[in-house]
């Protein structure tokens, strides 16, 4: 289904969930740089086999690391 109206954002491959930006930028990092279809917390944490916590300490992770992935937007105010 192309319904390009409201913005861009993908759902989930999964279960067809909306996506935030870290759960894209987690699923290019933990699937492929170049993944064209991403994952919602839920299916990568089922996919993985680990639970989602833990993959939330990644974002985490990633992020003070610097990832350019996970370069918050000037709009994210989490934390
Ligand atoms: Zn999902």
């Amino acid at each position: 289904m192309h319904n390009g109206s409201a913005g861009e954002s993908p759902a989930c491959s999964g279960c067809g969930r909306p996506l935030t930006p870290d759960e894209i930028a987690l699923t290019r990092k933990m699937v492929n740089r170049g993944a064209v279809r991403f994952c919602c917390l839920s299916c990568l944490a089922d996919h993985f086999d680990v639970p989602e916590e833990t993959l939330r300490q990644k974002i985490r992770e990633f992020r003070e690391m610097g990832c350019t992935l996970f370069a918050g937007s000037s709009s994210a105010r989490e934390g």
